[in-house]
């Protein structure tokens, strides 16, 4: 079907209303659950294909984080989409006001190739909670997942309703030449700024999760070992190619020697001696970006790992030492198993750092002091951070998701995914019991002392 017919079945069904019924969207989203429930093998093995992803990422990552997105969808769909009374300022005295929780109609939901299931599915619960149609535009990376996904969508949705259409570059842009109601795309900031060009030109409003450099910051009084487990756990999870994994380690000068070595041993621990024989270690999603890997190898000292295989893509888990900020390494996001390592001296230096850069999608801290934790919190910007942790706060439907500045604009996850894809609509209804004249013209100087009179009082 071509994109400008898709669209248009998906108006004439929203247009018909049912989508607003909110019986109709709990359906959806069990049907939504069933679908994943039933097929998780099926999903499974495409993420295997795609990306050598280890059953155990593969379940939490892209299938088991689903679940609590769709059950809080359905427990709550109810009361966020009803009206909502609010209090009427006592200038439009005799008067009531309500917002209403409007969806937009047809939404674009554009996924990237890393995490390709879940981050597909994820904004689908919010389209479908908020009551609007959808098309979803899976990556080509991932050709694999995006075939299950447009069988299972195909299977268990009417295409009038939530369709899948496959492809890359073209496709893409077929769509986005589309009068949309909503764009929610999940990629690299180039072509973030692509699909936001061509939705200004139509005026459609867009959410975009992008990516960025996320900066670990290893303070001199955190708890090491904890500290290296989770940052190699963070890092290397999906063989690094995580938009909020942690991009470069700065750690204290004190502490950095003692910090390698624990991050050695925390991999050698996931992973055993040789990683590429652990069933538990991903691969690199194609040449081109293992090409642009290896050369982001040759900026500093590698002390650990090193070894690629460029047959399989693998490319062991590795940390270099001796990067300067000229380094290409630090220049560009990385999405990949290398960890570049500074060392700073002062908290200011660190803070410099990440300030000199675009606004990064997290920064991860590892202290255990407040005053430390706060300090950086309030001297950074960023969209999301986490102290004594790496990419836990993506998984709580409680905390919105979503960047800042180069790293995205809008967030989901929770009730911020039902918001994202909800308009509110905004109704006074006066009363007709009486007029008061007072704002009409012709105006006077009394009239005037009047309202001023009264603004004053009313606060
Ligand atoms: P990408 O931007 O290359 O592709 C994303 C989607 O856009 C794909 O579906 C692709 O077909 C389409 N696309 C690519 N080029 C296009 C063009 N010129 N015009 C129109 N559409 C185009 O991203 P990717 O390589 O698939 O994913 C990696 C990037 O995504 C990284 O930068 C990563 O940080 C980011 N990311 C962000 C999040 C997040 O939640 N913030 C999550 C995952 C990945």
């Amino acid at each position: 079907m071509k994109p400008q017919e898709l669209v248009q079945r998906q108006r004439n069904f929203f247009k018909s209303g049912i989508t607003r019924d909110r019986s109709f969207r709990k359906k959806q989203l069990k049907t939504l659950e069933k679908m994943i429930r039933s097929n998780e093998e099926i999903i499974m093995k495409s993420l295997e294909k795609d990306l050598a992803k280890p059953r155990f990422e593969a379940f939490t990552s892209e299938i088991g984080i689903l679940y609590p997105e769709i059950r809080e969808a359905l427990r709550n769909t109810g009361s966020w989409a009803g009206p909502r009374w609010v209090p009427t300022p006592l200038i439009h005295f005799l008067a009531s006001s309500v917002i209403y929780h409007e969806p937009y109609g047809v939404a674009l939901i554009i996924s990237p190739w890393n995490y390709p299931f879940q981050l597909a599915m994820g904004p689908l619960v919010g389209a479908i909670a908020a009551g609007n149609c959808a098309i979803l535009k899976p990556s080509e990376l991932a050709p694999e997942t995006s075939k299950v996904i447009a069988l299972l969508i195909e299977e268990h949705f009417d295409p009038s309703y939530v369709a899948v259409v496959e492809g890359g570059i073209e496709e893409t842009q077929a769509l986005l030449r589309e009068k949309l109601n909503y764009i929610f795309f999940t990629g690299g900031t180039e072509v973030g700024r692509i699909v936001m060009e061509n939705a200004a030109r139509r005026l459609t409003p867009v959410t975009l999760e992008l990516g960025g450099k996320s900066p670990v910051i290893v303070h001199n009084d955190a708890k090491l070992d904890y500290a290296a487990h989770r940052i190699a756990w963070g890092k290397y999870f999906n063989a690094g190619q995580t938009c909020l994994a942690p991009d470069y380690l700065l750690v204290h000068r004190d502490i950095k020697r003692e910090m390698i070595v624990r991050l050695r041993s925390a991999i050698s621990s996931f992973y055993g001696s040789d990683p590429e024989q652990s069933p538990d270690y991903g691969r690199i999603i194609n040449d081109r970006h293992f090409q642009r890997l290896s050369e982001l190898m040759s900026s500093g000292t590698i002390v650990h790992g090193g070894k690629t295989t460029p047959k399989t893509r693998y490319m062991a888990p590795a940390i270099i030492d001796g990067v300067t900020m000229d380094d290409r390494i630090m220049k560009e996001e990385i999405f990949g198993p290398l960890l570049p390592v500074l060392a700073y001296e002062n908290m200011g230096d660190a803070i410099d750092i990440i300030n000199s850069m675009p606004q990064p999608l997290a920064i991860y801290i590892f202290t255990e002091s407040r005053a430390v934790e706060s300090r950086i919190l309030a001297e950074t910007s960023s969209g999301g951070a986490c102290v004594n942790d790496t990419l836990s706060h993506v998984g709580s439907t409680k905390l919105p998701f979503g960047g800042i500045g180069d790293s995205g604009m809008g967030s989901y996850h929770g009730k911020a995914s039902f918001d994202t894809f909800t308009h509110r609509r905004s109704v006074m209804k006066r009363s007709t019991l009486f007029d008061l004249p007072l704002r009409y013209p012709p105006y006077n100087e009394g009239r005037l002392r009047m309202l001023r009179r009264l603004f004053r009082l009313i606060g």
